[in-house]
């Protein structure tokens, strides 16, 4: 691999012992039982991994059941509505994994005639697949032989070679790339990138490895020195900004308004509540909504994590009478029970369950 460094005699025995070891272990330990290795095809390990992403996999295996039982392959991926695929994805979070799902579906069914792509340059090009997803789906999917990265990765090869540094700086994936890639056997390789993921899950976790049953701990430089704790080094903290708004559940006859939000940006494509800045005027708004209020509640307030600032929502309950202004459309419907089919962000559907519950 361009950029690497080269491999002296002591770092080629390294290798050889660090993949025949983990080997040994999946074959014990590993995990053999996931929803998507029965069977591993790259369409199944492509969703599981994007799912799979700032997700744990005791939350993702039912998530996965319902999207294959609803998609079984690319085709019907790439026929689906957007709405149908976000209802299926709500409650993940990251909804961007989900448009770009649906996206490159339908660029297989385009350029590779609905076959998922066996080419690496070929998968790494579609939407929302980096390096690392492209290697896990050619890898577990067709047995390729191609090196990952996953966080669970970046976590053993950085406590086994003490590689100072923290996952997102770009010297610290550098090394670990040329360490995953010095690693990975031209054998069983996807049971190989299998056992990184499932070693850096089960028993090199973050807090309190399991360092005396790990396979890899006479190879182990960070354990052998007494630092484990001290890899991979925490991201600086940054503080995130705070952004409040103010959430209207508009209500009629029993009925909420929900409104579509634009495809592009937060919560894009989902269905969510009329809101507007703590600055601005809900009266008015709800005026040009040709609504006439007839009671307000102050709900408690809400507060939602994004990657890059909180959400504080603050949501007033206002019971409207409503005339013919908002009818039903195609970006406007007055909801009423389960949500069926539609999919909305986590804190709106607390609110809409706080609704049904009072
Ligand atoms: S010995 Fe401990 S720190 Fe090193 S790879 Fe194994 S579990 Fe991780």
């Amino acid at each position: 691999m361009k950029g690497n460094p080269r491999l002296d005699a002591a770092q080629v025995d390294h290798r050889d012992n660090f993949a025949a070891r983990l080997l040994a272990w999946f074959d014990q330990h590993g995990r053999h039982d996931l929803p998507w290795q029965h069977p591993a095809t790259p369409y199944r390990v492509w969703v599981s991994e994007i799912m799979l992403q700032q997700t744990q996999v005791s939350v993702v295996i039912p998530y996965f059941e319902r999207f294959i039982a609803r998609f079984p392959d690319v085709r019907a991926l790439a026929v689906a509505e957007l709405d149908e695929v976000l209802a299926l994805w709500a409650g993940l979070g990251y909804y961007a994994r989900a448009r770009n799902l649906h996206r490159a579906a339908r660029l297989i069914v385009e350029r590779h005639g609905g076959e998922f792509p066996h080419a690496f340059d070929d998968v790494a090009a579609l939407p929302g697949i980096g390096r690392s997803t492209a290697g896990a789906i050619l890898s577990l999917g067709l047995g390729q032989r191609h090196p990952i990265l996953d966080g669970n990765c970046k976590r053993v090869l950085a406590r086994v070679h003490s590689v100072p540094g923290w996952p997102g700086q770009a010297a610290f994936e550098r090394r670990l790339w040329a360490c995953a890639e010095q690693h990975t056997p031209a054998q069983r390789c996807g049971d190989f990138n299998q056992a990184m993921m499932d070693l850096g899950a089960t028993v090199c976790t973050r807090a309190r490895p399991a360092c005396q049953r790990c396979p890899l701990s006479a190879l182990c430089s960070a354990y052998q020195r007494g630092e484990v704790e001290c890899y991979p080094q925490p991201r600086p903290q940054r503080r995130l900004p705070v952004r409040r708004v103010r959430m209207l559940l508009l209500q009629a006859d029993g009925k909420v308004l929900l409104l579509r939000r634009p495809p592009i940006g937060i919560w894009g494509g989902l269905w969510s509540l009329p809101e507007c800045g703590m600055e601005e005027d809900w009266r008015a708004q709800v005026a040009r909504y040709g609504l006439a209020i007839k009671a307000v509640e102050r709900l408690p307030e809400l507060r939602h994590t994004f990657s890059h600032f909180y959400l504080h929502i603050e949501p007033l309950r206002v019971e409207v009478e409503a005339d013919r202004a908002v009818m039903d459309a195609g970006e406007a419907v007055w909801h009423n029970g389960p949500l069926h089919g539609r999919g909305v962000a986590a804190p709106v559907a607390r609110l809409l369950a706080s609704l049904d519950d009072s």
